[in-house]
């Protein structure tokens, strides 16, 4: 990659060449004559006492054609001075380069391209104009592949350049680290930006203190870095790995705080690669180590992975594209709702429909929610999307409203949408904003791991149920469900998961248990939605059961808003 080390220059001063000042008793002649005997001078700087005025080639030339052609013979006796322009280009040193090339561009038409006489400590330069736009661009085309936090070069630069060096070393040759800090949310959450940014510059300066010149260092956003290291074998990739994780050791000091920061490193090298893969470039290699660094941190955190030849790294390359993609998808429109109806089973009318996520991506194509949405909370990306998701879904609502047709509208939550313990008013502040009731609305959360701080999950449940915003616990009965959360959290609904529904007609216990569920939650002033319907009997079970509401295909899929169909008492004259 092109060196970070050239430096790029910030001030006019930077520019141009060291003027050649004469004393302004100098004739006109002999200015005339220096002209001549050096082809290649541009101008001179005449020095008046104190000030200096410049005078190009062109200006000179001019001065002395005339217009009748005998201007030569009638201007040799006048001194430089008189010969200058009256309009002053003269600029500070120390004027930056997007100032300087306002003002160039603020001079009249017929001035536009005339030399600079720029003043400092280092004496008068000449600058051309061109050299000053040609500095602009370096700019702008620097900042665009560097990143401005660190001054790493960026992903853009990677993709960009990678290229070349891997025709170069041959890919075979080439491996990337692909590093990412353990728990930098954390950091961020609990000490603010300003120490998260502390951090990250002080890691890339370990980080290139570490590399040295063994590999180019790239910024690929928030947390993850890259080593790109071109002639390696395992051994010196891994050497590069653990002293970087060795760097480390060393407590960060930002702010006064002390904090132990470790990070997770994947490593993939070119000679992993098969051959199909090899043809679609270096970027697969980086995914790859992507992979590599997801399924170390699975594995524990502060280690170095590697996905050898024979272990399948699909999988993890293709969680490694995913979590690639998902920052594109709020931004692409690539995200839609669709709504899948649900049934009151005492009465055999629609009850309402509970939203889902679909994402379609130009790169990766239809991935699932329950694939990409376990990512998207480890990225993060999970707020944005959530945030879309509820705006969504209330503009939906407003449309269905306006139609005639109210609709109430359940919409799935993450439970890292409650961590910044704004979701109470994230969903007032969207249903106003759209005027839906809020008693439209319902949100569905899944209990599990992940909810980490219940007290805090639970009060802002209770506030949404105080706005009239139902709460259901979702997926109840798959792998982490506890009776537990009923008595801590509060619920307006529970739904019972698939997995208990679909044995429902064939085991026994299963409806004894859900019978009792359902008994026991209705006691408690919350209604039950059972999920995953596929076939008659099973409703009718449910039915039978006391279930108030149910969900699934048989009732009717999740269909897009344009190809929604009511759903009224399709199902009940069958029981
Ligand atoms: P969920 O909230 O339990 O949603 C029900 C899932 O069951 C949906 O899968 C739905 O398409 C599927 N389903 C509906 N009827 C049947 C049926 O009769 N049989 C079977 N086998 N499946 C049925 P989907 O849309 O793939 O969503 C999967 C999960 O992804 C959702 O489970 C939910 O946990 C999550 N999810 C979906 N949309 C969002 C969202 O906007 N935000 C968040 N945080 N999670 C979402
Ligand atoms: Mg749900
Ligand atoms: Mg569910």
């Amino acid at each position: 990659m092109p060196s970070l080390l050239s430096p790029l220059p910030s001030s006019i001063g930077d520019l141009g060449v060291a003027a050649l000042v004469v004393p302004n008793t100098v004739s006109a002649t002999d200015i005339d004559a220096m002209f001549r005997n050096d082809r290649s001078l541009r101008a001179v700087v005449i020095e008046q006492g104190e000030s200096f005025g410049l005078l190009t080639r062109d200006h000179l030339e001019f001065q002395l054609a005339g217009r009748l052609g005998y201007g030569r013979a009638l201007n040799t006796r006048r001194s430089a001075s008189e010969l200058l322009p009256p309009a002053g280009t003269t600029m500070p040193a120390d004027l930056d380069l997007q100032s300087a090339a306002q003002a160039v561009l603020e001079r009249p038409e017929c001035e536009r391209y005339q030399d600079v006489l720029v003043l400092g400590p280092t004496g008068p330069r000449v600058v051309t104009v061109s050299d000053i736009f040609a500095a602009v661009s370096a700019h702008f085309r620097h900042a665009s592949l560097h990143d401005p936090l660190t001054g790493l070069p960026n992903r853009r630069m990677l993709e960009e350049h990678c290229p070349d060096i891997s025709a170069g070393a041959g890919l075979p040759d080439v491996g990337i680290l692909f590093i990412d800090l353990d728990d930098f949310k954390s950091v961020n959450d609990t000490y603010g930006h300003r120490v998260g940014d502390a951090v990250l510059t002080e890691f890339a300066r370990r980080l290139a203190r570490s590399v040295g010149h063994r590999g180019s260092l790239v910024r690929l956003g928030g947390d993850e870095f890259a080593v790109l290291l071109t002639d390696v074998d395992e051994d010196a990739a891994c050497a590069v790995a653990t002293g970087i994780l060795d760097s480390l050791e060393a407590p960060f000091a930002p702010d006064g705080c002390e904090l132990r920061i470790s990070a997770t490193i994947g490593l993939a090298l070119g000679v992993d690669i098969i051959a199909e893969d090899m043809l679609a470039g270096p970027e697969v290699l980086l995914r790859h180590a992507d992979g590599a660094m997801l399924r170390a941190k699975q594995e524990g955190k502060g280690r170095i992975g590697r996905i050898g030849p024979c272990q399948e790294p699909a999988t993890f390359a293709r969680q490694a594209h995913i979590r690639r993609r998902l920052s594109s998808a709020v931004d692409h429109s690539a995200l839609t709702l669709h709504y899948q109806p649900v049934l009151d089973l005492a009465t055999g009318e629609e009850a309402g429909v509970e939203a889902l996520l679909r994402w379609n991506d130009r790169e990766i194509g239809p991935v699932a929610p329950d694939e990409f949405i376990p990512l998207a909370e480890q990225t993060g990306e999970i707020r944005r999307i959530g945030a879309w998701v509820l705006e969504q879904a209330c503009a939906q609502s407003r449309s269905w409203i306006d139609a005639g047709t109210p609709r109430h509208i359940a919409v799935n939550v993450s439970p890292v949408q409650f961590a910044s313990g704004t979701l109470p008013s994230d969903i007032r502040t969207a249903s106003n904003r759209h005027g839906i009731p809020a008693g439209m609305l319902e949100i569905e959360i899944t209990e599990g791991m992940a909810i980490v701080d219940v007290p805090a999950v639970a009060s802002q449940l209770r506030e949404l149920i105080d706005m009239g915003v139902g709460v259901a616990l979702d997926d109840y009965g798959s792998a982490y469900s506890s009776v537990a959360m009923l008595r801590v959290l509060p619920l307006t609904t529970l739904k019972i998961d698939k997995a208990f529904v679909r044995d429902i007609d064939s085991e026994p216990y299963t409806a004894t248990i859900v019978r009792g569920l359902i008994q026991t939650v209705n006691a408690m002033g919350a209604r039950v939605t059972a999920e995953g319907v596929e076939r008659q009997e099973q409703l009718n079970i449910l039915r039978e059961l006391g279930c108030d509401t149910a969900q699934g295909y048989l009732i009717a899929p999740p269909m897009a808003p344009s190809e929604f169909r009511m759903v009224t008492n399709k199902t009940k004259g069958n029981s």
